[in-house]
């Protein structure tokens, strides 16, 4: 299977929290959390379009500035999904810059914030041509736990407790599009871009009888062949389950909520967990609320998922992180059985 995506921590273990998740066949990129992200080059912050932030503690929001700073003068939206107080903080940041010039910029930035709030959810707009004032756009009633859906994929959180309630999140590709090499041999197509508006027809869910353009590579360009999506949807490919990325950060470990993470991140391929502490701290990670590296183990054991990466360690452990990672792997063996 050709993934769709890859994605890593920005930092080491010890660093500020933040993960890259990247769209391989697509130029966008999403973020989870906003710590330093001098780390990734321009090319790759300008690819991204959504931005999760778990809370606006300083290690998880510092990043927003050189996002910003990256971001000024192009034409794009960003969109940042956070939880309650996110509008007041991502205001608070940008009335600490004056704009008096920036109605001159040919191309505008638009940042849309969406609080995600106990019961609703609110929808506020800061346009940089309009000196990043901050409309309302709409508040509503939140329906569920989904941020973001698209035919190919969704988004969804649940709240963990960190004294304030934050929120984890889970990336979901809800399937995954494989072209059979060898159809496409036989029948003499070549790969292009094509392809990725004949699967988009497929997540789109578009009829039998949607027409598929194939085309011959640039520059020549050349129609090669105009079938219906009916003939080709079962012969031309196969399906498998998509890719599932979770990111669980800065929670206090208390059964009901160790309960909603899990069923959220259940079977993940990829989990990223911060694992602050070791269990011989488990009284300070409690006051800190944060997670031990075998809570950590636990919960990545019980959501039987396939690999977790660990991170948020704190500093007091610098050159034991091996002892951070062993405890973990222990406690997510003993659970996965279970
Ligand atoms: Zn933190």
């Amino acid at each position: 299977m050709r993934p769709n995506f890859k994605s890593r921590l920005v930092n080491g273990p010890f660093g500020d929290p933040a993960v890259y998740l990247e769209f391989l066949r697509e130029r966008r990129a999403f973020l989870f959390d906003l710590g330093d992200l001098r780390p990734l080059s321009n090319r790759e912050l300008l690819k991204v379009s959504h931005v999760f932030v778990s809370h606006t503690h300083v290690d998880h929001f510092i990043g927003f500035d050189h996002l910003l700073r990256i971001s000024l003068g192009r034409q794009k939206e960003l969109v940042v999904f956070g939880p309650p107080g996110i509008t007041d903080n991502v205001e608070g940041k940008l009335k600490g810059y004056t704009w008096n010039l920036v109605h001159n910029y040919v191309e505008s930035l638009i940042i849309t914030v969406i609080e995600v709030g106990a019961t609703t959810i609110k929808t506020t707009r800061f346009r940089c041509h309009r000196r990043f004032e901050r409309e309302e756009l709409h508040s509503c009633s939140r329906k569920d736990n989904t941020l973001l859906e698209e035919p190919a994929l969704r988004v969804q959180f649940t709240f963990v407790n960190h004294l304030i309630p934050i929120l984890a999140f889970c990336f979901e590709e809800k399937y995954h599009i494989n072209v059979k090499k060898n159809e496409l041999e036989r029948r003499n197509w070549p790969p292009g871009p094509w392809l990725a508006e004949f699967k988009k027809a497929i997540y789109e869910n578009q009829s039998d009888d949607w027409i598929v353009v194939v085309r011959s590579p640039k520059p020549d360009d050349k129609i090669l062949a105009k079938v219906p999506l009916g003939e080709l949807r079962h012969e031309l490919v196969t399906y498998t389950p998509g890719q599932k990325i979770s990111y669980v950060t800065d929670m206090l470990f208390e059964p009901e909520s160790a309960e909603k993470v899990i069923d959220m991140v259940s079977y993940s391929h990829l989990l990223y967990i911060e694992a602050c502490f070791l269990d011989e701290d488990k009284n300070l990670a409690k006051e800190k609320y944060h997670l031990t590296a075998a809570q950590a183990g636990y919960i990545a054991g019980r959501a039987k998922v396939h690999k977790f990466i660990l991170f948020h360690f704190s500093p007091k452990y610098q050159g034991r992180e091996k002892e951070l990672i062993s405890e973990a792997r222990e406690s997510y063996e003993k659970h996965l059985q279970k």
